[in-house]
């Protein structure tokens, strides 16, 4: 069947001398992969539209199997994604991310619109950190992890002094501390951000500041809900780490 869809390139596989496999997520879709055939040579219809990042709508051959790419069109080249090492690091942990999170033909069109807005803040200039974290938030459920975030983990209560336990899944009431002794220590402004980051919508994100100490603390927590919780062990988010000892 010929499906026209609106997509972004999450990943790109050499495959033969010419060809390459691409993978979209789409919104009528979900991902799914499609063979561009002659993407590899530079004078060919397919090339520009199956580099990394690039957001358009395609028209693509799809079966039982791998679909084929008959044509594309590009909406937003999203050019600085690949052009600028740091915003095309990010970006390829966002899109690893949601390919190793999702399964194909599974449609989920508020992940496409989150993507696409995430791309779109990036491509822009935003807070790479700050981006990057509401998307890990957001993806926890997607991810099968379910932190507790409205009262303490451990008895509901919603006042008092807050810290994060990985062990129990959520925040932590200071009544409960003795319960797990590896807490992290969180600020009421990680507590405040972590809750924001998990339920609101990102079309609702202006001018977001937020100090250095912070955002260690919120890395700190979501990093470790990861490690602990998804499974993953992604080449995209070491480089991010590596990245990071490079900065002053
Ligand atoms: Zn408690």
């Amino acid at each position: 069947m010929l499906r026209k869809v609106e997509g972004i390139v999450i990943r790109t596989i050499d495959y033969g001398e010419t060809n390459k496999i691409v993978n979209l997520f789409t919104r009528e879709m979900g991902k799914i992969g499609v063979m561009a055939r002659g993407a590899k040579k530079p004078q060919s219809r397919l090339t520009s539209v199956s580099q990394m990042f690039i957001y358009g709508h395609f028209l693509v051959q799809t079966g039982t199997g791998l679909g084929t790419l008959q044509q594309g069109e590009i909406i937003n080249s999203f050019r600085g994604l690949r052009e600028d090492l740091e915003k095309s690091a990010y970006s390829a942990y966002i899109v690893e991310l949601t390919d190793k999170l999702t399964e194909e033909k599974k449609t989920n069109p508020f992940l496409f619109e989150l993507l696409y807005q995430t791309l779109n803040y990036i491509n822009e200039g935003m807070d790479l950190e700050i981006l990057t974290y509401i998307y890990e938030m957001k993806m926890l459920n997607i991810a099968g992890i379910y932190p507790k975030l409205d009262g303490c983990v451990h008895c509901s209560k919603t006042q008092g002094k807050f810290a994060f336990s990985i062990r129990e899944g959520g925040f932590i009431c200071h009544r409960c501390f003795h319960i797990d002794p590896n807490l992290i220590q969180i600020s009421p402004a990680t507590l405040k951000l972590l809750r924001l980051f998990y339920y609101f919508d990102l079309h609702r994100l202006g001018k977001i500041s937020v100090k250095d100490t912070t955002k260690k603390e919120l890395k700190t927590v979501i990093s470790s809900l990861y490690d602990e919780y998804s499974g993953l062990n992604l080449k995209s988010k070491r480089f991010l780490t590596q990245l990071d000892r490079f900065k002053p």
